[in-house]
């Protein structure tokens, strides 16, 4: 671990560093609490034990302003106070600290200290990662690796506000693929299965911008978010994929719309007024229904 010693004492830090080092970990050493800030600042601090009583900051003060600096980034603090009583204990740990040694410190009591800490914040990253793991399966088809529902959904939301902040036009596109169920049963549903990778390859392929959403809504149905895209720009997109899956050419022989894999999409934005995101999604599944009724392999827009 990378240790952080904060102590005005020049004395006491080399004492407290080459514990540190005995304990093979590697220390680094600050003077005063904007010393220490700035140590933090650069990143790669495992555990910091810090002095109470220090000119500027004092120990609390400067505890306050790591866990307020550093919110989503925690690691140990431990203080070594000449102060024994008890109010300053509870003043430490209530600042933000995790443990409080008394100094003259024994290089056995802080070696034990030390390993304990490490136990426990090896604990936290490993549970971090496992969080931001699920969080990202949580998120995920696992079949396309795209956005699920529940993605597209929290996603939509947060463009929708920034949007609306923004005085944006935010445009949709549903789409549903052609004659799926035929595919299936002539093809097989593992092929379908490629075919649902393919298709949602294809379409990420489509589109450039970072904000743009594409999410896997449903079996054999898709989303298009487009933030600050009118009705004509979500319909270049729309005829771009209608060609590219023409040029993609999926065969598809039982299909009633094309000799190849196809899609049927409604286009809505919200400059038809919707009120809140699902009704903006209602309106592109129902000129999707249009599309579905006009034939298949095109788009339609919404309107009233
Ligand atoms: P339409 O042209 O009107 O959209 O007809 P369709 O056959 O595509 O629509 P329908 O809703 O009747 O059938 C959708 C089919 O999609 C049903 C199911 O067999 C297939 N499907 C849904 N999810 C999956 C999936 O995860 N894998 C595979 N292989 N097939 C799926
Ligand atoms: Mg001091
Ligand atoms: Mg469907
Ligand atoms: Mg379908």
């Amino acid at each position: 671990m990378n240790i952080l010693v904060v102590d005005d004492d020049r004395f006491i830090r080399e004492i407290i560093s080459a514990v540190i080092q005995d304990a093979n970990h590697t220390p680094i050493t600050a003077s005063q609490g904007d010393e220490a800030l700035a140590a933090l600042d650069k990143g790669g601090i495992d555990l910091v034990l810090t002095d109470v009583e220090m000119p500027g900051l004092n120990g609390f003060d400067l505890t306050r302003e790591i866990r307020n600096r550093f919110p989503n980034d925690w690691f140990p603090i431990i203080f070594l106070s000449g102060q024994s009583d008890e109010k300053h204990y509870e003043e430490g740990i209530d600042a933000g600290g995790d443990d409080y040694l008394t100094k003259p410190v024994s290089p056995i009591v802080l070696k034990a200290k030390i390993l304990a800490m490490e136990r426990i914040a090896n604990m936290k990253k490993a549970l971090d990662a496992a969080n931001s793991r699920l969080e990202k399966l949580s998120s995920q088809d696992p079949l396309t690796k795209i956005s699920n529902r529940r993605d597209l959904e929290t996603n939509l939301l947060k463009e929708w506000k920034r949007n609306k902040r923004e005085q944006l036009e935010l445009a949709a596109i549903m789409l549903d693929i052609d004659f799926f169920k035929t595919y299936n049963d002539h093809y097989g549903h593992q092929q379908g299965d490629e075919c649902l990778k393919a298709v949602a390859k294809l379409l990420k392929g489509e589109l450039n911008r970072s904000h743009d959403l594409l999410a896997r809504y449903g079996g054999e149905e898709f989303v298009i978010i487009l933030p600050d895209t009118d009705i004509e720009g979500a319909e270049k997109i729309a005829s771009n994929i209608v060609a590219s899956l023409a040029t993609k050419a999926i065969p598809h022989v039982k299909s009633q719309a094309a000799e190849h894999v196809t899609v049927s999409m409604g286009i809505s934005s919200t400059a038809n007024n919707a009120e809140t995101p699902s009704a903006l999604l209602k309106q592109a599944d129902q000129a999707l229904y249009k599309a579905k009724d006009s034939g298949r392999n095109r788009s339609c827009t919404f309107s009233d």
